[in-house]
């Protein structure tokens, strides 16, 4: 039996690993599941799969996982001490799908035991991507890609010379509101962001897509995970989301791979990666879709990607400035406080008033560092926002 942990698993990249899981239940021991606000989502699943250990990233919860464990058999544990312990217990398999910075410090913790951690959280390797992957080969760990971009980049490299790459496509939907002019942009509001044309995601993720903070990620991601130069990774607009990324070798072919849009397929090969296996996803009908479309970003549409390029080009700790301010960014936008277009200004200004405090290209020197430097730029754009809305 393999030994699974699913850190995130009440969210939508955990549900759709629990959904996999629970299909082949003498196959898996689960040993941990957690999650954050959800407690009948996590206490419920952790009692269907048996899981050791059940844990809320809130403290104050402690009382109501308990009570919805009861006679269970299940562990009930709460608090951050509690994620790095959950982190700490061994398993063969963990899936990282917290969202955002907090998924950092469980996904470091597991690497520690050599084991395999299928990483959905992006803002892992944005924020701390050469330290992430030093700690697993120190560990003889290996980390493969959740998102589908990347999980599409790195089976299009199965048997392939990485030198003979000559450029990584990943592609993009574009958004909710792709096809707004763009003089209505400043006006979008939450619901009109969070609504995806073709992912079914979470909240954040799906504002990130119509903001395209979420290809800016990945761009920084493509570029830590497969150590590829910044000049030789694109994104470019696919409003069907059939293609998930190409990959140009240096004979001018060009592989595509291509799925129905289903993070179960992603999240499947993670899960018996070496092995490719029959997943329940959709298979495409190419007669019926007939046509896919390519067209290159609107960078007036789309500032968050001009953004992210600058800050591949610049490394250092340039990802994890513009992680933190993203975040709060965010935040400030779904709390009203700040428009749509102007979490891209949170952003750049963020990373300006942080380069007269730090050197931009410095590289991390551990995970304090990395939360650390996360912390001040929090802070810094938090400022920013409070300055925006007197102004
Ligand atoms: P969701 O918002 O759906 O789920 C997030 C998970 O993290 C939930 O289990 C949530 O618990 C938990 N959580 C929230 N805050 C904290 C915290 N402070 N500490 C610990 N746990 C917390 O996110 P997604 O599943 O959409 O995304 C997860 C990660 O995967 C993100 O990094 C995202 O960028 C990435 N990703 C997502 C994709 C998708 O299709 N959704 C695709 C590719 C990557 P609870 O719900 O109980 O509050």
């Amino acid at each position: 039996m393999r030994r699974v942990s699913i850190f995130g698993a009440t969210g939508s990249i955990g549900q759709n690993t629990v959904d996999l899981i629970s299909r082949s239940p003498d196959a898996y021991e689960v040993v941990a599941l957690t999650g954050a606000g959800n407690i009948a989502q996590l206490a419920g699943d952790a009692i269907r799969l048996k899981a050791r250990v059940a844990v809320t990233a809130h403290e104050d919860r402690l009382d109501d996982l308990r009570a919805a464990l009861a006679g269970s058999g299940v562990e009930a544990a709460a608090g951050q001490g509690a994620l790095i312990e959950a982190a700490d217990r061994p398993a063969d398999w963990i899936m990282s799908a917290i969202v955002g910075a907090a998924g950092l410090a469980p996904g470091f913790q597991a690497l520690r035991h050599g084991t395999t951690l299928a990483l959905a959280n992006k803002e892992s390797l944005v924020t701390a991507g050469p330290l992430l992957l030093q700690e697993a080969a120190r560990h003889g760990a290996t980390i493969l890609p959740v998102d589908s971009e990347h999980s599409a980049v790195f089976q299009g490299l199965v048997g392939e010379d990485i030198s003979c790459v000559e450029r990584i496509v990943i592609t993009a939907s574009g958004g909710g509101l792709r096809d707004w002019p763009i003089e209505a942009l400043a006006e979008a509001t939450v619901a009109d962001a969070g609504a995806h044309p073709n992912w079914a995601m979470g909240q954040r993720i799906t504002i990130d897509s119509a903001s395209m903070f979420n290809k800016g990620m990945e761009l920084i991601e493509t570029k830590e995970f497969f150590g590829v130069s910044h000049d030789k990774i694109e994104a470019v607009i696919h409003p069907q989301s059939i293609v998930h990324a190409l990959v140009g070798f240096c004979d001018g072919a060009l592989m595509a791979h291509l799925g129905a849009p289903d993070m179960r397929h992603a999240i499947g090969y993670a899960l018996h990666w070496p092995d490719r296996r029959a997943l329940p996803v959709a298979r495409i009908d190419l007669a019926r879709i007939a046509t896919l479309e390519f067209y290159a970003p609107d960078l007036t549409r789309y500032p968050a990607l001009r953004i992210a390029r600058e800050v591949m080009e610049t490394g250092g700790r340039s990802g994890a400035i513009f992680n933190a301010a993203k975040e709060i960014a965010l935040d400030g936008f779904i709390a009203g406080r700040i428009g749509f277009m102007q979490m891209s200004a949170v952003v750049e200004e963020t990373l300006d008033a942080m380069s007269s405090q730090v050197r931009l290209t410095s590289p991390m020197s551990g995970l304090e560092d990395v939360l650390d430097t996360d912390q001040m730029a929090r802070q810094m754009a938090r400022t920013r926002i409070t300055q925006m809305e007197t102004t």
